[in-house]
């Protein structure tokens, strides 16, 4: 579609130079009178496109700067839920976070590093034994 406003202009000259349209009178009044509100129109089109696009662009550099946002928490913080666990020390209560592999492997002692207590230590045969789980014993 052509540009509302060349149409507009391209009108306005077939009307400055009809033969058939009054030059004078109630007639060319209203002629006058259409043109000017087709250029309003075209006037006020051209205005929300131009506002449409900055709101686009301004969307646009919203979406960037959240994808940004959203890499830097939530990609590093999953990593991190997946590989690690952290428990509470249960002789200083500090968290002491450690690799969550440790929890399926024999003959493991994580000691805190603030106190130095053993924190959680593998079953060595499975005779279960309260060590295995640290958060009960409290
Ligand atoms: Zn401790």
């Amino acid at each position: 579609m052509k540009d509302v406003k060349e149409q507009v202009a391209y009108l306005k000259g077939l009307i400055d130079g009809s033969d058939f349209l009054a030059k004078e009178g109630k007639e060319r009044a209203v002629w006058e009178r259409m043109l000017e509100l087709f250029s309003a129109v075209a006037e006020g089109l051209e205005e929300l496109k131009a506002g449409q696009k900055e709101l686009e662009e301004y969307a646009e550099a919203l979406d960037d700067d959240l994808a940004e946002i959203e890499e830097e928490l939530y990609g590093e913080e999953e990593a991190g839920e997946d590989e690690f666990v952290e428990m509470e020390c249960p002789h200083c209560k500090e968290a002491v976070r450690f690799a969550e592999d440790l929890l399926y492997e024999d003959d493991v002692e994580v000691t805190c590093p603030n106190c130095g207590e053993v924190v959680y230590a593998s079953e060595p045969g499975g005779d279960g034994e309260d060590e295995a789980h640290p958060d009960e014993t409290k």
